[in-house]
């Protein structure tokens, strides 16, 4: 379970996050929504410590990972993040780009680390790729070797910053799918999106942030269709 508690965080004199509560059942798959700038990115940042906060703590099942001089790197083997640039190795193959991290990590013996990365490139409809080098794979295709590179590090928790925005309209669909099998296979997931169709499909619960605070939360037939907030009912107006 992953808890955050009054999280503030500044970049200069430029307040992003004002105090961000959220409770993160196991399981759970939320969607944060929100106008550009109003702080989804920093707040998935937050969450695996890729940004030190200010104020406020972060607990994964019971822990306070947001405590300075805290080892990091079990905190970021547990929680994956994938990016809007999928930042592949451009001279290691889709499979070499995936075994990397863990081979260095979780000194995993290579056979077996091997079987289970190809395991996952099957899993996710990727199996006769995995030789290709990124230049020889689709947008869509390089975006879903980066998840299956974040899930080889058998996350609990994975965090998405919108990971369909850099893609042509006709590849998001095929990202989208791996997401739908993440989430019928049960992860915990936050994903920041503008993808609202999507959204409303698969979250368990939609937050809407606007200037650094989740002004509504709720399920997505609730948010959608029924805002309570005005600049809720505003923002809606506006990408709907
Ligand atoms: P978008 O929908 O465009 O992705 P967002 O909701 O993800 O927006 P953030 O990227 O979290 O918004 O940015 C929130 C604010 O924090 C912005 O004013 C941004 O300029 C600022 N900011 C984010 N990262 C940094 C950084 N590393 N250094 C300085 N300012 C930053
Ligand atoms: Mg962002």
């Amino acid at each position: 379970k992953l808890s955050l508690r009054s999280v503030h965080k500044s970049f200069g004199g430029n307040h992003v996050l004002r105090g961000i509560d959220m409770d993160v059942a196991t399981g759970e798959m939320i969607c944060l929504i929100g106008a550009s700038g109003s702080g989804k990115s920093t707040l998935l940042r937050c969450i695996n410590q890729l940004e030190p906060i200010d104020d406020g703590s972060v607990w994964l099942d019971g822990q306070d990972i947001s405590e300075p001089g805290l080892d990091l790197g079990p905190v970021r083997r547990r929680i994956g993040i994938v990016f809007q640039s999928y930042n592949l190795f451009p001279h290691m193959s889709a499979l070499e780009n995936v075994v990397l991290a863990p081979r260095r990590v979780l000194q995993e013996d290579g056979d077996a680390l091997n079987a289970r990365a190809e395991a996952l490139f099957d899993r996710f409809g990727l199996a006769q790729h995995m030789r290709k080098y990124p230049d020889q794979l689709s947008g869509g295709q390089q975006q879903r070797v980066a998840v299956i590179r974040a899930l080889a590090m058998r996350p609990e928790i994975m965090l998405f910053d919108e990971i369909t925005a850099a893609l042509d309209p006709e590849l998001v669909g095929e990202v989208l799918n791996v997401l739908r099998q993440l989430r019928a296979e049960g992860m915990t997931m936050l994903l920041a999106t503008h993808e609202m169709g999507f959204a409303r499909e698969l979250a368990d619960r939609v937050c809407f942030m606007d200037g650094g605070v989740i002004v509504e939360e709720g399920p997505p037939g609730q948010i959608f269709s029924d805002p309570k907030v005005a600049r809720t009912q505003a923002f809606l107006r506006t990408v709907l």
